[in-house]
């Protein structure tokens, strides 16, 4: 049996559910997502949009540019603020999900760290199996 998780904000009305395992899962120290966020680093899941099989909820949008160029889409709840999901050009395949919305402590590590530079001192990451990191 394949696994479903659901991601949903915080009031719950925005809402995505994702079937499997993602194709990438890994944490961004840039300050971008240390503002969206309001935590000192961001951490994300990548699904196949094949494999997302319901968006509930209305979002709201909010599209920044990219560092290679292309831009990121952000789909928020319009009601509490919470970002839930978003999408990158330059992988228009995929739907990136806030992994917090997940709210489930059993959710696989992240496997890749971006960033470094920017990262929090005390953020330390060693204890992490395979974790590459990069920037
Ligand atoms: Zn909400
Ligand atoms: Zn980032």
């Amino acid at each position: 049996m394949t696994i479903e998780r659901e991601a949903g904000c915080a009031c719950g009305k925005l809402r995505i559910a994702c079937r499997g395992e993602p194709i990438r899962i890994s944490i961004c120290h840039c300050l971008a997502c240390q503002r969206r966020t309001g935590s000192v680093f961001g951490m994300q899941a990548r699904f196949l949009k094949n494999n997302v099989r319901h968006i509930a909820g209305d979002s709201t949008l909010y599209v920044r540019a990219g560092d290679s160029g292309g831009t990121v889409s952000f789909h928020f709840c319009p009601n509490c603020g919470s970002t839930v999901y978003w999408e990158l050009s330059g992988v228009p395949d995929v739907y990136a999900v806030a992994v917090g919305a997940f709210a489930d402590p059993s959710f696989p590590a992240p496997r890749v760290s971006v960033y470094e530079t920017r990262r929090h001192d005390w953020v330390d990451l060693t204890g992490l199996p395979a974790i590459e990191r990069l920037g």
